[in-house]
């Protein structure tokens, strides 16, 4: 980023805050970061007492900032923040920045502190609270990090951090409070796939296959059609929605399951199923041991895209067993087949980033249900 379009920047926006693209260096090498950095110093005193340069200052800020300087970047919203008569809303800003140099620099407390002065100031700007239900949510305080963005009436997420504290509640044994928590989230946003996931995955854990049945149906209409796949590879995981640990598919054949997928494939058959949610339909045909019309779901994916490689990788690995093969060919078969599951099938349509487990955000670039399933290997 050249000093310049830093100057033209009138006014930094709350997006800028995401970008891994802020991180210091770059490919640049050690002696232009040092250059970088004398000539970041050498304006900032020639602008300190500038009044009118106000804004190059806070910019010069920044720049420390991007470059790992938190220190020195607090230093100069600090010196512009005791200066007698300035303007309030410059104030505002530089607390606002100062926020944010905290929070980079992982000053968590601090951070909230500079947000909520100038929350004082500013009163609830939108980049204000996103700070704060970011702060929240990273410190795992999800009814607070809710609590912002319904002032931000962004309800897609105050749903999200609703259904994971229903789910911390049901973790400590607090079932009634977390379903009054998930009622809630489905209420603000019917389209949450988070809350429609955990109310799948309470009704299957307790064996309620009728209600689990209907739900399905509800969640299948109502969930974004590009995030109905999410729904069913949570369901396929034992383990918690939200959590890291990696899926382990082995769990999900259990004869207990077998009823819930078949309820899940009938389903899915009414609902104009898409390429990705056809796969899906193979998928759990062949968890329940249903290999013939598993291959019969995934032609009929095939057709829908014939680039599709996992789809070609199971019905390759259904042929197989109708061959007769030498121990050592069916080896070395194995041995891909093996390796080739194990590829990450998940990208975030934003940023690239891949995961071979479901995410709601993007670890990378923090965008909200970007996930993509991969459909074709160069993806
Ligand atoms: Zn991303």
């Amino acid at each position: 980023m050249s000093f310049l379009s830093v100057f033209k920047k009138k006014k930094m926006t709350v997006s800028d805050n995401r970008a891994p693209s802020y991180s210091s260096g770059g490919n640049k090498g050690k002696s232009s970061i040092a250059d970088t950095r004398a000539a970041i110093d050498e304006l900032s005193k020639v602008v300190k007492d500038t009044p009118e340069a106000v804004e190059i200052y806070l910019a010069l800020g920044n720049l420390y900032r991007s470059q790992g300087e938190i220190e020195r970047a607090a230093q100069i919203r600090n010196s512009l923040i005791v200066r007698p008569g300035l303007d309030p809303a410059i104030k505002a800003r530089a607390l606002y920045e100062l926020g944010r140099d905290f929070s980079r620099g992982g000053f968590l407390d601090r951070a909230v502190n500079a947000f909520e002065k100038a929350r004082e100031i500013e009163g609830d700007s939108p980049e204000i609270l996103t700070e704060l239900a970011e702060l929240a949510a990273g410190g795992r305080e999800f009814e607070k990090a809710a609590h912002y963005y319904s002032k931000l009436r962004q309800y897609v997420q105050q749903a999200h951090y609703l259904a994971r504290l229903a789910e911390d509640e049901f973790n400590e044994g607090e079932d009634a409070q977390g379903s009054r928590i998930l009622k809630k989230a489905l209420k603000i946003s019917p389209s949450s796939t988070e809350a429609w996931l955990l109310v799948l995955s309470r009704l299957k854990k307790e064996g309620s296959l009728d209600k689990f049945r209907k739900k399905f149906h509800t969640a299948l209409s109502l969930v974004p059609d590009h995030l109905r796949f999410v729904i069913i590879e949570g369901l396929l995981a034992e383990s918690l929605v939200f959590g890291d640990t990696p899926i382990n598919m082995a769990d999900s054949i259990h004869d207990r399951n077998f009823p819930f997928y078949e309820a899940m494939v009938e389903e899915i058959e009414q609902a104009d199923p898409d390429v990705i949610i056809h796969y899906y339909g193979a998928r759990l045909l062949q968890l329940c041991g249903k290999q013939d019309e598993a291959g019969v779901w995934l032609e009929k994916t095939l057709m829908l895209n014939q680039n599709f490689w996992l789809a070609r990788l199971e019905l390759f690995n259904l042929a197989q067993d109708q061959q007769q093969l030498t121990s050592c060919f069916k080896n070395q078969l194995d041995f891909f087949v093996n390796i080739a599951r194990k590829v990450q099938r998940f990208t975030c349509s934003g940023c690239g980033f891949k995961r071979d487990r479901i995410f709601f955000i993007c670890p990378k670039c923090r965008s909200w249900h970007s996930i993509t399933f991969r459909k074709e290997l160069n993806q």
